[in-house]
């Protein structure tokens, strides 16, 4: 019989699919790899297990502590089933602009969710950063994963996505494409990527180059933090957990345009996953655009992988409303959904 003992040892190994609609009239392979397919439910799944295991390990997470985090909802999954595993509690701190759905999921997985406004600076006392350290002094035996900060975020994408993407392709990725949060996702698979490219030849694709992904306005892609719809990433901060001589460069997307490629990934592709998948498949897209113009051929040969951090699931209230869409100004007509149509 072949099971898993717990929910939490099925976290990794996720699949990559090619994308074949959204990529007409381009030469280059562009590879999506369905972070979804973790057992929360998002890419989060992974930073969850390392960084609780390395608290446990350097005694700053005790039997019968709490894990305090600000979270956007993903990691908050990963950590509650991580926390139910080894019997730890979770209280969990979300800005307001986070979607219903999501902070009622981490309810559902029996965490305490505390909400925040969003329109306030990280160094406020209602901001979502101030709220978790304010618990965190509050409770005994609390400890704060910190995922902005935490090495262990990066360590986790470079012990398991960036090995997963490399022998997927059977070492022929050309390019690694992603959205920047905290930057631990791009950190960790990016640095693995380009140590164990590093002597390829140019023939075979050279080092693998990595292109970040970035709502347009966040500080990542010179923007001064100006807010942005995308949920998960984007930063009005540098975090610790972002090295930023990892990426060779990062491409700026408007909200509208990620939006617009997220619903035609579920419409064109079967992939209903969330606004920051439809930002970063955006991005390869215009990577791909690019390399086409500069050198048809080696564009021909490219292989890049856009990794896509979570599900639609949680968004269904926001892109994938026609109305919600509309109030932003975001919706063209022919993009409408119509849903529950009454026969006549
Ligand atoms: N997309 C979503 C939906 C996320 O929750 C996150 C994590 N904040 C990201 C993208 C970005 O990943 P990272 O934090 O590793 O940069």
């Amino acid at each position: 019989m072949r099971y898993a003992e717990h929910i939490s040892e099925l976290v990794g190994r996720t699949p990559l699919v090619r994308l074949s609609r959204v990529t007409e009239g381009l030469s280059a392979t562009i590879l999506a790899k369905v972070e979804y397919f973790n057992p929360g439910g998002s890419v989060k799944d992974r930073i969850a297990l390392k960084m609780v295991e390395a608290a446990e390990e350097s005694g700053l997470l005790k039997p019968g502590g709490t894990i305090v985090e600000p979270t956007s909802g993903n990691t908050g999954v990963g950590l509650a089933l991580v926390a139910q595993r080894k019997g730890y509690e979770c209280v969990f701190v979300c800005p307001d602009k986070v979607s219903k759905d999501k902070r009622d999921v981490l309810a559902a997985y029996g965490a305490r969710v505390v909400v925040t406004p969003t329109a306030v600076p990280p160094d406020h006392p209602d901001s979502y950063y101030s709220v978790s350290d304010r618990i965190v002094a509050e409770t005994p035996g609390a400890w704060k994963p910190d995922q902005y900060s935490n090495p262990n975020g990066p360590a986790s994408h470079y012990e398991s996505t960036g090995p997963e993407v490399w022998d997927d392709t059977d070492g022929r990725v050309t390019h690694f494409v992603a959205g920047v949060g905290t930057g631990g996702t791009i950190t960790g698979t990016g640095r693995y990527l380009k140590e164990v490219s590093a002597d390829r030849a140019p023939e075979d694709g050279g080092p693998v180059r990595i292109v970040g992904a970035d709502p347009a306005g966040s500080v990542y892609s010179g923007g001064d933090g100006r807010p942005y719809l995308v949920e998960g990433v984007g930063e009005d901060f540098w975090p610790r957990a972002y090295d930023p001589s990892v990426p060779d460069e990062v491409i700026p997307v408007t909200d509208a345009d990620s939006f617009a490629m997220t619903r035609r990934l579920a419409r064109e592709e079967g992939l209903l996953v969330g606004g920051s998948c439809g930002m970063a498949v955006e991005a390869a897209l215009r990577l791909a655009r690019r390399l086409e113009d500069e050198d048809p051929v080696a564009a021909s040969k490219a292989v890049i992988v856009v990794l896509l951090p979570d599900s639609g699931r949680g968004y269904m209230s926001k892109i994938f409303s026609d109305a919600w869409m509309r109030s932003y100004g975001f919706l063209d007509a022919d993009a409408e959904i119509t849903a529950g149509d009454v026969l006549r």
